[in-house]
C-alpha cells in the first residue's frame, strides 16, 4: 500500500511527509541526484506558514528565515514611495507569520523530516517517465526502465511535469512573455543606507525589480522582471550583467545601485497554465506546479503547494483512495484557479502598469488605508 510520489520538491516533500505522519508508507521518487533547491529567496506567506506548522517544520523553518518589517511597493522610476504593508504586530495578530527564507531553508527542514521517518523512502536519480494502472494499483516507469508499483501515484514533478503530460495531455506550459532575472549578493557588499529589512519592489513600466534580505542577512535576494514579449522558455540560463540591465530603463537611483551590485545573474522566461478543473486520473493525481502553476507575483506558488499537500493529506484515505483524490481536487481547484488569476493581473494592474495605468494605480493606492489592505488580503492569508 506504498504511495508513490514523483517529485523531490517541496511539494513533494511536504506531501510525503504528510501522508507519512497519517501512518501511509511512501516511496519519493526524484529526478536529480539530490534533493536541492536553486540558490535564491522566497517569500512565505501566512497561510504558507500555516501548512508547515501542520506538518510540524514551521517553528525551525521560523528560525532560518528573515523577518521582515514591511512589504513596501516604490515607483521604479521616481522612487517615491507607493504603498506599504506593515508585518507587525496587527499583520500577525490578524494573519500569522509573513517572512523570507532561503529555499532550501524550506526544503531541509522538509528533506530532514522525511529521511528520519521510517516510512519514507527517498530514491533520486528517479525519473519518471510515464505511469501504468488498473483497478488495484499504479506503476511508475522510470527512465532506467525500471518499474515502481504503488497503491496511488501523485505527480509533484513541477511545471514541465511528466506525469501531468500524461494526464492531462496539454503540452508544454504558456510562455507568459516575461523574463526574471535572478542574483544573489552577499549582504556586506551593500552601502548601509540601502540595507532595510523590507521586501522593497520597485515598479516601473514593464518592469518590476524586488529585493529582500535571507539566509540569516547574509545574502541579499534580488529578483528583477521584465514583461519583454520573450517567446522562448528559458531555465536558468546566466546572463551578462550589461544584458540585464537594458531592459530596466528609466529606474531610479536607489533601484540602479542595487542593481549594479549584482554581477551573476541567471536568467527564466516565466511559465504558467490556464486553470484547470480537473487533474486526476483514478488512483493518479496532480500536486503543486505540475497541477496549478501560477507567475510568481503574489508569491504563492510554493505556498500553494504546501496548502495542496496538506489538503491532500487529510483528505487521503488508503481505503479509497479515487474518492480521496477526487475530494483534494474538488477543495483545491477554486482557490488555486484564483491565485492564478490574482498572480497575472498583479503583474498587469499593479507591477508594470505605464503612464496613465501606473498614475490610477498610485491614486487606488493613495486612497487604501491598512485596513482596507488586509481586507483585501484576507482571502488569501486568512
Ligand atoms: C522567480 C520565481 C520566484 C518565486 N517566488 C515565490 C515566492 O516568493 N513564494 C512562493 O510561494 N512561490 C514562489 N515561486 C513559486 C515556487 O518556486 C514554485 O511554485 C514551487 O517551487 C513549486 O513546488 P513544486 O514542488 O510543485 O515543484 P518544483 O519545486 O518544481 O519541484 C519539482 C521536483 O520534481 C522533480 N522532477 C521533475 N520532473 C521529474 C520527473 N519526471 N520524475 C521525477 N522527478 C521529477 C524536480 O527535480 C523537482 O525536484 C517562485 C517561482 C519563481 C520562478
Amino acid at each position: 500500500m506504498t504511495v508513490l510520489v514523483v517529485g523531490g520538491g517541496i511539494g513533494g516533500l511536504a506531501t510525503a511527509l504528510g501522508l507519512a505522519t497519517a501512518g501511509q508508507r511512501v516511496t519519493v521518487l526524484e529526478a536529480a541526484a539530490v534533493f536541492e533547491e536553486i540558490g535564491a529567496g522566497i517569500q512565505v506567506g501566512p497561510n504558507g506558514f500555516r501548512m508547515l506548522d501542520s506538518l510540524g517544520v514551521g517553528p525551525v523553518v521560523r528560525s532560518r528565515a528573515v523577518h521582515v518589517d514591511e512589504l513596501r511597493l516604490r515607483c521604479g522610476v521616481s522612487g517615491r514611495v507607493v504603498a506599504s504593508l506593515p508585518l507587525d504586530e496587527t499583520f500577525r495578530t490578524r494573519f500569522g507569520t509573513y517572512a523570507v527564507v532561503h529555499r532550501n531553508d524550506v526544503l531541509t527542514p522538509l528533506l530532514d523530516a522525511c529521511q528520519n521517518h521510517e516510512l519514507i523512502d527517498l530514491r533520486p536519480n528517479s525519473g519518471v517517465t510515464a505511469y501504468t494502472q488498473d483497478a488495484s494499483g499504479v506503476t511508475a516507469v522510470l527512465r532506467s526502465g525500471d518499474l515502481v508499483s504503488g497503491s496511488a501515484l501523485i505527480g509533484a514533478d513541477g511545471l514541465r511535469s511528466a506525469v501531468r503530460r500524461q494526464l492531462v495531455g496539454d503540452g508544454d506550459p504558456t510562455v507568459s512573455g516575461h523574463t526574471t532575472f535572478r542574483a544573489v549578493i552577499p549582504a556586506p557588499a551593500v552601502p548601509a543606507e540601502l540595507k532595510e529589512n523590507v521586501v522593497t519592489l520597485w515598479a516601473g513600466p514593464h518592469y518590476h525589480v524586488v529585493w529582500y534580505v535571507i539566509a540569516g542577512g547574509r545574502y541579499v535576494n534580488l529578483v528583477a522582471t521584465t514583461d519583454n514579449a520573450a517567446t522562448e522558455p528559458m531555465t536558468g540560463v546566466p546572463v551578462e550583467h550589461a544584458d540585464v540591465m537594458k531592459h530596466f530603463t528609466p529606474l531610479c537611483p536607489d533601484a540602479r545601485r542595487v542593481m549594479e551590485l549584482a554581477d551573476e545573474w541567471r536568467a527564466w522566461v516565466l511559465c504558467d497554465r490556464a486553470p484547470i478543473t480537473d487533474w486526476q486520473d483514478s488512483r493518479v493525481v496532480l500536486l503543486g506546479d505540475a497541477a496549478h502553476p501560477v507567475l510568481q507575483y503574489a508569491a504563492q506558488g510554493a505556498c500553494q503547494a504546501l496548502e495542496d499537500a496538506v489538503c491532500l493529506t487529510s483528505a487521503f484515505d488508503p481505503r479509497d483512495v479515487v474518492g480521496s483524490f477526487a475530494r483534494y481536487v474538488a477543495q483545491r481547484r477554486e482557490r488555486t484557479a484564483r491565485v492564478h488569476h490574482a498572480s497575472r493581473s498583479m503583474g498587469r494592474e499593479v507591477y508594470h502598469p505605464a503612464g496613465e495605468a501606473a498614475a490610477a494605480r498610485d491614486a487606488m493606492f493613495a486612497a487604501w488605508g491598512v485596513a482596507d489592505l488586509h481586507e483585501r488580503l484576507e482571502w488569501l492569508y486568512g
